[in-house]
């Protein structure tokens, strides 16, 4: 047996990559110190491998931002505006990735996306209609001859062209099928020249085999590499797949002529069905992904072995890899200072990874397996029970029926009683929660955690951050005000650090795109509320004003999809024990005179399974539930809100609306406000806040923009359920933007108000 990593993390250990590209944007060190860094990490990479005996070890992985503007790069489909830049070849590659403000000239950056279910965003490619596709494949060959002169001799990989010419944005009239023969030729000469460097395989990567695919789209698979394949010059090609199965084409790919192909045995659910009903070919490889690339669980040996053995029935060649790459995983465990090596010894990130991958290749090699100390050490850890459960939360989580995941009276007699009591004008006005967190807020509660400032003086700090975001909102003339969320470092952290049952890391950073990195917190145990989260400042903001005062949550289903969720229970029960801590905290506040509470789902359409067939069983039906029952408790009369980021939720827009909010508000600015055609035609019943603008532009919009976007929302929906918001927290923005663009926010609606009372 041997092995295969797909993919290994480029940040470095400790982000070295993030801090010299950062200092590198700010002109603080120069190409050659940045390169140096790369170089370095990519030295340290290659090592880990190697040590580990990585069999196929990749080169290519590495990017200074994106896999798939890497992939732009080497087939010449760099759009005009960067090119006139005049810039070096390095720094056009970042005008295309974070836009160019300066001297020579003023440019967007490419459109930013996520990558299929991760939390990772790659970089939309535009093809213009003039593009000449031309093999530009310095880079790759260089990676490719840094590692063998280390010593190693690497599989390159690049992102292939089926996936790249569907995930591309055509901003002409020409369409993937007219540059299909041009990409093919770019594909070949690659091979032909990693032929001449002496490389034995090259891999193509495509993940978007993972997804519905139409027999046009299996058609146009089978035409690319047809081509390609007929000019391999003596390279094996391996095609990699991740991140689900590949039910559509299995058979399509098997009778291609690749000598090997990449299966992911982690997500896909249907990999082992597909090659135990079909077969595999004895003349290719089979790479099968059996740790999981994307999370930070100890791989369980004997059920790895389970699988092997199933497949070692009908393949006659394995090779045993991560099931994708391990860019989505911390670099290591060893980074992590405060945490007890009791809870250290079931994680693994990126390097304990590749220790695993090389114990399970001399465990499978063996003929007593069980008989090996690293396969008694792995079944014992599987044994433990786990410190963290929680026998009063699996019981109420087990007793729970229909009943607890409805509110009653339904919609309708609620929206009476609530109109009765707000009695809000036509059009009310509110913001989606954070005001913005500037340098002086962040300092405070990074002294307070710290330590330099005590409990007292923060609270007072916090209270007058408040009191002032009251009175603004006031003199905005707001209807329905929120405190500004100065106490939150993140949406999700925040929540975590309150219940029990969460993990904190130190150092445990994974990309999410460019230089940014998230630091997901871990389930650990069953989740509980340890302590009351939000009441405290809810009720103190509530004291300071008349008008009402939104109390502010996260929703379970956004916490679990922004947290590494545990293994040894499933996403809906994990999903369940959260619902039932908000759910505390919503009734709580409800308690303490609170009526109006948004619980903020922005990452619920962020997991929804890849494959429409899996929407239902695999998800929709326990998140959806789940926020239902964070709200089912309350009394007619509160408000519920729910916020979500993106309004690309046409498909689902029936469980949005069964998700059994009063109220939702959400991101519509962007997309041109066409989601407001299918609330329509849907006959949505939650009253909405369509996002009037985008505040992820420091742009202050006008009083008109804004009025122009209000009419087009009248015509839509009924407006006696519009309300009128900007589409997320301002956070992110200065006061010096947020303050004129909510006064014209205001403005707009009032005068809107006039028009249609
Ligand atoms: N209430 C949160 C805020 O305003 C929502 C953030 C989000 O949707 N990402 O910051
Ligand atoms: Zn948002």
């Amino acid at each position: 047996m041997a092995t295969s990593v797909i993919g290994y993390p480029r940040i470095g250990n400790l982000r070295e990559l993030k801090f010299a590209s950062e200092k590198y944007f700010r002109n603080e060190i120069n190409a050659e110190q940045l390169t140096k860094v790369a170089k370095d990490i990519r030295k340290y990479n290659l090592d880990v491998q190697t040590k580990g005996g990585i069999d196929y070890i990749p080169s290519g992985d590495f990017s200074y931002y994106d896999a798939l503007l890497d992939t732009a790069v080497l087939l010449g489909v760099v759009p005009a505006r960067y090119k006139e830049l005049g810039l070096s070849e390095l720094d056009t590659y970042f005008a295309m990735a974070r836009g160019y403000q300066g001297p020579k000239g003023d440019v967007k950056a490419f459109a930013m996306k996520k990558w299929f279910n991760t939390n990772y965003h790659y970089l939309v490619p535009e093809v213009e209609d003039d593009v000449k596709i031309e093999l530009n494949a310095k880079v790759p060959y260089e990676l490719y001859s840094e590692a063998l002169s280390l010593g190693v001799k690497t599989v390159p990989v690049t992102v292939g062209p089926f996936t790249f010419l569907k995930l591309a944005r055509f901003v002409g009239s020409k369409t993937k099928e007219d540059i299909a023969g041009s990409v093919i030729s770019a594909y070949k000469d690659l091979i032909a020249g990693f032929a001449k460097l002496g490389a034995e395989w090259v891999r193509f990567d495509e993940p978007y085999l993972v997804r519905d695919l139409n027999s046009e789209d299996i058609a146009f698979f089978e035409q690319l590499y047809k081509e390609i394949l007929g000019a391999k010059c003596g390279v094996k090609i391996l095609l990699q797949t991740y991140f689900g199965d590949i039910r559509d084409c299995y058979k399509n790919v098997i009778s291609l002529g690749f000598d090997g192909i990449g299966l992911d045995l982690i997500e896909g659910k249907k990999t082992l069905s597909l090659i135990k009903e079909n077969g595999f070919p004895e003349d290719k490889i089979l790479f099968a992904g059996v740790v999981n690339g994307k999370n930070i669980w100890r791989n369980n040996y004997g059920k790895t072995l389970a699988i092997v053995s199933e497949l070692r029935e009908c393949v006659s060649d394995i090779v045993i890899g991560t099931s994708c790459s391990l860019l989505h995983v911390p670099c290591t465990t060893r980074s992590e200072t405060k945490l007890s090596s009791d809870i250290l010894k079931h994680f693994a990130f990126a390097e304990e990874k590749i220790d695993e991958l090389s114990e399970l290749d001399k465990i499978l090699g063996s003929s007593d397996p069980e008989s090996l100390p690293e396969y008694k050490a792995n079944a014992e850890l599987h044994a433990i029970t786990r410190s963290g459960a929680d026998d009063a939360v699996q019981k109420k989580v087990a007793a729970l029926s229909d009943k607890d995941f409805t509110r009653l009276p339904g919609f309708a007699a609620r929206e009476k009683i609530q109109k009765e009591r707000f009695n809000f004008p036509l059009f009310p006005t509110t913001t989606i929660g954070s005001f913005p967190q500037t340098q002086e807020v962040r300092a405070k509660r990074s002294a307070f955690r710290k330590g330099e400032i005590d409990t007292a003086e923060y609270e007072s700090f916090i209270e007058g951050k408040i009191e002032e975001c009251i009175r603004l909102q006031e003199e905005i003339g707001l209807d329905v005000l929120v405190h500004g969320e100065f106490e939150r470092n993140d949406m999700v952290e925040y929540f975590g650090e309150c219940l029990e049952g969460y993990i904190f890391t130190e150092r445990a950073w994974v990309l999410s795109y460019g230089t940014r990195c998230v630091k997901p917190p871990v389930v650990w145990g069953d989740i509980r509320r340890a302590k009351p989260m939000t009441v405290r400042w809810s009720k103190f903001t509530q004291s300071l004003t008349g008008k009402p005062v939104k109390g502010m949550l996260t929703g379970p289903v956004t916490i679990l999809n922004w947290s590494f969720p545990r293994e040894d229970i499933s996403l809906k029960q994990s999903a369940l024990q959260i619902a039932l801590a908000i759910r505390e905290e919503v009734l709580d506040l409800e308690a303490n005179g609170i009526s109006i509470i948004q619980v903020d789902e922005a990452a619920l359409r962020e997991k929804l399974p890849l494959r429409r067939a899996d929407w239902h069983e695999d998800y929709l039906d326990w998140a959806i539930p789940a926020f239902r029952l964070v709200h089912s408790g309350l009394k007619p009369e509160t408000q519920l809100h729910t916020h979500m980021c993106y309004s690309e939720f046409s498909d689902i827009i029936k469980e949005i609306d069964d998700m059994d909010a009063d109220v939702i508000t959400f991101e519509a600015s962007r997309s041109d406000l066409t989601i407001l055609d299918t609330l329509k035609e849907n006959n949505f019943r939650t009253e909405v806040g369509p996002g009037v603008y985008d505040i992820h532009s420091p742009r202050i919009p006008s009083k008109e923009e804004i009025k122009d976007a209000i009419s087009k929302m009248t015509k839509r929906v009924p407006i006696d359920k519009l309300w009128v918001n900007p589409d997320c927290g301002l956070k992110t923005r200065e006061n010096e933007e947020t303050v004129p663009s909510l006064r014209n926010l205001v403005a707009a609606a009032v005068e809107a108000r006039n028009e249609n009372n």
